[in-house]
């Protein structure tokens, strides 16, 4: 759907609707929406039948207000300068509203991923961690990468792979990338990671008693009905958590259509009939949802887009039927529909809140990379013998025996896994009081956008005037 704004005057205009109520100089302000630097490359492709395309790629390097920078890459048809610019600005005030210390950043290879076999698929993806080796836009201290739309995993390792062959005797090069499998240096909970974040931040939102009570909704998630559109990794993990949390889901869409039951769906019946079947379509006692965009429009009380921006626009703004709109994916809903939706008394949970566990676990696995260690690898027998004394004398003292699962994770105590997930919910639990705290100071007329902004650009002003200007 079009707008005579670009993406990334979508998100300045978000930006300008903070400023108000923020008290810095003009030109600080525009120095912050500025994007620092942007690299467009092109290369060429021989495919399997000798043919050479030329394949276009960006990386855009928003704010160096904090090194590195750090954001993902997006394999899309719609990749061009200003959606990586408008993606790494919002990856800016995402890191700067969760307190991860990087600039932001974002990169795109302009392809449709479907359209490729594998092996094509790793040739593009060395060819542009060299172009950006070559023009010192990738590593550990510089330009840190991870997965976005149409990437995970496998592209991640196959960055680690090439920047490690590029870069002599750097014992941290596994750090210019996250998202990597576990087994290569990845961190477990990071591919869940912003599905959960979504969850929690989600989970947050319903658990203030004057919000719930202004849409008339009870708090808690156990009464609640969803809709997610998108079933790629955050959708799927954001549907998944809330499940899991008492929420049900009644829609869910992909690219080819939706399907909807105010019954109730189960996820993950959903994904393996739509991997039997190729299609979401005809799922057991759900109706059919001729477009993704039409099951936007069905009742439910939280709607989930976690597929790509400018999905809630001034033309479907007025027929959204949810109380809550979250914002899985980056620039759903455009700032026309924003003001549409807050007129109605939608309540609208920002993107660059909502998803910015993504980037939050990124940051433990990057500390991990550079520290070289499994997270709780140094003290994991000094506690489980610490934890089996604490059982055994509570055993004695109540001549009681604990169930023998219960027991046996007391003595374990926490994982890497663990330890990852309650940074996460932790730092989920933080962003939403500072947004919370931003939003009462000015007694709720300001929408939770708006609070997130204030709160993001209060912190990237204090560096820029903490740290002053080069030279
Ligand atoms: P993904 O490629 O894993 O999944 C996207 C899914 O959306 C795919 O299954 C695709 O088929 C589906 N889709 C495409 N068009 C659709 C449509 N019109 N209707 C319904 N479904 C459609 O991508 P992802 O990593 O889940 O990213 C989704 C969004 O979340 C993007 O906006 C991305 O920038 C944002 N995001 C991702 C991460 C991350 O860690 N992966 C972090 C923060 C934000």
């Amino acid at each position: 759907m079009s707008s005579k704004f670009s993406f990334s005057d979508q998100i300045n205009l978000g930006f300008d609707k903070a400023v108000p109520y923020l008290d810095y100089p003009a030109g600080l302000l525009s120095q912050i929406k500025a994007c620092n630097s942007v690299y467009h490359i092109t290369f060429p492709l021989q495919r399997a039948n000798n043919q050479i395309e030329v394949i276009h790629a960006w990386r855009a390097e928003h704010s160096h207000h904090k090194r590195p920078v750090k954001g993902g890459v997006r394999y899309a048809m719609s990749v061009n300068e200003d959606e990586v610019v408008a993606l790494a600005a919002s990856m800016t005030y995402k890191c700067a509203l969760v307190d991860v210390p990087y600039g932001g950043s974002k990169g795109g290879v302009k392809i449709s991923r479907h359209k490729y076999p594998v092996e094509d698929l790793e040739r593009i993806t060395r060819r542009y961690t060299y172009e950006l080796h070559e023009k010192n836009f990738i590593g550990p201290g510089i330009d840190v990468l991870a997965p976005d739309y149409g990437t995970g995993p496998e592209e991640m390792a196959w960055i680690a792979d090439t920047y490690t062959a590029l870069s002599e005797d750097d014992l941290n090069t596994l750090a210019c990338v996250t998202g990597k499998p576990v087994s290569q240096g990845g961190v477990r909970g990071r591919i869940e990671a912003t599905g959960r974040g979504v969850f929690f931040g989600i989970r947050e939102v319903c658990r203030d008693q004057d919000d719930m009570n202004v849409l008339g909704l009870n708090t808690g998630l156990g009464d609640k009905t969803f809709i997610v559109q998108g079933l790629g990794n955050v959708g799927y993990h954001a549907a998944k958590f809330m499940q899991e949390g008492g929420a049900t889901p009644v829609g869910v869409s992909e690219y080819e259509g939706g399907i909807y039951n105010k019954d109730g769906l189960d996820v993950d019946a959903v994904v393996t009939h739509r991997r039997e079947h190729e299609s979401i379509f005809d799922f057991p006692g759900a109706e059919n949802v001729a477009s993704s965009s039409e099951l936007l429009e069905y009742p439910c009380d939280i709607l989930i887009p976690a597929a790509l921006q400018n999905q809630i626009t001034r033309k479907n703004a007025h027929r959204i039927q949810a109380n809550i709109i979250g914002e899985a994916a980056n620039g759903p809903v455009t700032a026309a529909a924003n003001d549409i939706l807050k007129e109605r008394g939608v309540l609208l949970i920002p993107d660059f809140y909502l998803n910015a566990g993504g980037v939050t676990v990124s940051y433990f696995e990057w500390l991990k990379n550079l520290s070289h260690v499994r997270y709780g690898r140094m003290q994991k027998r000094f506690e489980e013998s610490a934890n089996q004394r604490i059982v055994e004398a509570f055993e004695e003292l109540t001549n009681k025996k604990l169930d023998i699962d219960k027991r046996q994770e007391i003595i374990e105590g926490p994982g890497e896994e663990d330890i990852v997930n309650s940074g996460l919910e932790d730092t989920m639990i933080q962003a939403y009081q500072e947004m919370h705290t931003a939003r009462n100071h000015h007694e709720k007329s300001i929408d939770l956008r708006t609070a997130a902004f204030i709160v993001s650009i209060n912190k990237i002003a204090r560096s820029y005037r903490e740290l002053g200007i080069f030279p």
